[in-house]
């Protein structure tokens, strides 16, 4: 529902990808914007035109600190977009580069992190073509926030029906990126070695395409992780979700920091993970093919579309019992990508 009283505030927890983030969406920019396309809430805009199907996705990226183990804010600002791109099945082609940048930013790290988004583009197959720079007063910004637009074609039709029964798959260990963040900005005196997963995934994901012909959907869980992935995936549907959570890879690193900070890893982010849900018939062969490949090695079938509960996410604990997980409402982390 829209607060009522028309005196509200924006809190951290509203860009952080869940609870709040949808209802922000939902009762107060789709209510503005109501379209059909809009409406799909998918990673990227799919448009029709003259026959060509275009897939258009854009993405600010506020990340703190600006470099950290794995990557920086310049790398993380191709992935997250070409990422977006990938998942609706379309193949990455240009993308924009806009650059807020507040008055002192020092000129050497403006130019290494121009130099990774160019090595990042490159890696990932698209070529920036159009940009944008603004400068605000000191004080006024946090260094650099960057945002991206991106463009590619779809060669493939995404979503197809889910239904009873198929299997979801992931590539990876979950919550790499965000325990790398944490580590990098140094607070908790944590030392170590992890890095971020940042990553292009579109070469991953067109293997898997050209693998099965049932690849119901995709979504590379990013802020709210895993957890909020799934809950969008079974939101005000007639089927569930259960997964197993002895088969969901966690590093041994990512388990410690979950444990001493209270932190569940299915809520922690991720920048080169992909959730994949596949007809039951073609799994294995789906998992064989994501393994030969370098970020999937670590995949892993994780869970199944279940009858009921409608709607909910379920995990099936390590030792023997059930429970339920909820989108997150506020946000373990501000500020993770
Ligand atoms: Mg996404």
């Amino acid at each position: 529902m829209k607060e009522s009283s028309g005196n509200w505030h924006i809190s951290l927890a509203h860009g952080s990808g869940g609870k709040l983030t949808h209802d922000l969406i939902k009762n107060h920019f789709s209510t503005e914007f109501k379209n059909p396309i809009l409406s799909a809430l998918a990673d990227s805009a799919v448009l029709n035109l003259n026959g060509t199907r275009l897939a258009f996705t854009t993405d600010s990226h506020v990340i703190k600190p600006l470099f950290y183990p794995g990557g920086d804010i310049g790398k993380l600002a191709v992935y997250g977009t070409v990422n977006d791109l990938a998942v609706v099945g379309a193949k990455p082609l240009y993308i924009s580069c806009a650059y807020v940048v507040e008055e002192g930013f020092d000129g050497e790290s403006l130019d290494r992190i121009t130099r990774s988004l160019a090595e990042a583009a490159r890696t990932a197959g698209v070529i920036v073509v159009t940009g944008d720079t603004k400068v605000v007063e000191h004080g006024k910004g946090d260094g650099i926030f960057i945002n991206t637009s991106g463009i590619g074609i779809c060669n493939y039709t995404l979503p197809q029906d889910i239904e009873i029964g198929d299997k979801i798959l992931i590539n990876g260990t979950i919550g790499d990126h965000e325990i790398a963040i944490i580590s990098a900005r140094g607070e908790l005196g944590l030392n170590l070695k992890l890095e971020s997963d940042c990553a292009p995934l579109a070469d991953l994901i067109s293997h898997v395409l050209t693998t099965s012909g049932k690849i119901k959907f995709m979504r590379d869980p990013t802020r709210g992780g895993l957890a909020t992935t799934l809950n969008e995936i079974v939101e005000e549907r007639d089927f569930g979700v259960i997964i197993d959570e002895g088969t969901i890879p966690v590093r041994e690193e990512v388990k410690g920091v979950c444990s001493l900070l209270g932190f569940d890893p299915l809520y922690l982010a991720n920048e080169g993970k992909v959730v994949i849900i596949v007809g039951r018939e073609d799994a294995s062969k789906v998992l064989d093919v994501m393994r030969v490949h370098p970020l999937g090695m670590g995949s892993q079938i994780i869970g199944e579309i279940i009858e009921s509960p409608e709607g909910r996410v379920c995990l099936k604990t390590e030792i023997g019992g059930t429970r339920i997980v909820d989108m997150p409402v506020g946000t373990q982390l501000p500020r993770i990508c």
